[in-house]
């Protein structure tokens, strides 16, 4: 049974090794040990006195964890993600995100989030540091994209959702975006789910299913994020799962969107779970059915790309709604 510390940010010096005392473990380099930065510490043993390490100076908590992925099914979590305006993910009526798979220009984000708050969307996705299979791909304005997201917030009123490709864009991500992303491609990079976890600023996490990951994996990524919230003293999970299509022997579509992951995700967890038919269909007329389907089965909503000349999109063009299918999406959305 794993025992999670955390420390407070003014632990003395002897927190650490009183702790390790108190848990019988002879060295924070014991094997039972498992250190996920210098104020969160995770240690396997059956049991412990719990009440004592809470009360050495220096600990903000101690808890003993019961199941496999404790925290992720904690009942007693509220899962509802609530954006700075106002919109609520989980739980009610379904929302959706939606812009354009990369920002490219200040006037290319801002009428495409135009266009998608016009039509409902209550917030506007939109990569800037961009993961991209081919290396000779364009990968992304990095922080200017970021610039023209906020610039596009600013406008609209949108909270802006935008990935971090890797621990060292936490900081700036965080500084920009509304909800940080955490890509397909990087569901298992496990210090990055605990590092924009653990960020002080607290935002909020999407966190993409990898393509080749179980839905075990996905929650045990999940569980990373959440001993970041922990380790920051957030209480909250603030963290939505997203359904975005797995590689299958079918490759008639981009990926095999898991239409089955919605009851199953719902039935383990609290967390919200959206659903990214434009990934996963990898064909704009494909995406819309998709997008039903998904939210026939429980998605809380969903993430779609959206560019005003989706042809020429500079990333994943294919996909990518054009205003008016948005608009048509939108109003089949509404009249389920
Ligand atoms: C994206 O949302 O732009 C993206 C790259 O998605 P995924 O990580 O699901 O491939
Ligand atoms: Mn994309």
């Amino acid at each position: 049974m794993p025992i999670v510390v955390s420390f407070g940010p003014d632990a003395p010096a002897e927190t650490a090794a009183r702790v390790l005392e108190l848990l019988d473990i002879p060295s924070p380099e014991d094997r039972r040990c498992r250190w996920h930065d210098s104020g969160l510490l995770v240690v396997r043993s059956d049991s412990g006195p719990l009440d004592r390490v809470r009360q050495v100076a220096g600990v903000a908590r101690a808890v003993a964890l019961p199941d496999k992925h404790p925290l992720v099914s904690a009942e007693e979590r509220s899962g509802v993600v609530t954006l700075p305006n106002g919109a609520r993910i989980g739980g009610g009526a379904p929302v959706v995100i939606a812009g354009p798979c990369s920002a490219e220009s200040e006037s290319q984000v801002c009428e495409i989030a135009r266009i998608v708050k016009e039509a409902g969307a209550v917030a506007l996705r939109g990569g800037a540091f961009k993961p991209r299979t081919s290396p000779y791909a364009f990968g992304g304005l990095g922080e200017k994209g970021l610039e023209f997201l906020a610039r596009a917030r600013e406008k609209t009123g949108l909270p802006v959702v935008t990935e971090a490709l890797d621990t060292s864009h936490v900081d700036v991500v965080a500084r920009y975006a509304d909800m940080i992303q955490i890509g397909s491609r990087n569901m298992s990079n496990y210090p990055l789910l605990f590092k924009a976890g653990s960020h002080p600023s607290g935002k909020p996490i999407l966190l993409k299913r990898g393509f080749a990951a179980t839905i075990e994996e996905l929650l045990m990524a999940a569980e990373y994020v959440l001993l970041g919230r922990m380790r920051a003293g957030i209480d909250e999970p603030r963290l939505i799962l997203c359904e975005r299509g797995i590689r299958t022997f079918d490759d008639s579509l981009r990926f095999t969107l898991d239409v089955g992951a919605f009851p199953v995700l719902k039935e383990r967890t609290r967390l919200p779970v959206l659903a990214d038919p434009s990934h996963a269909a990898g064909a704009r007329r494909h995406v819309p059915p998709l997008a039903m389907a998904a939210l026939a089965a429980g998605a809380d909503g969903l993430l779609v790309e959206v560019h005003v000349d989706p042809d020429r999109a500079w990333s994943d063009a294919e996909q990518s709604l054009d205003p008016e299918g948005f608009r048509k999406m939108m109003e089949a959305v509404r009249g389920r």
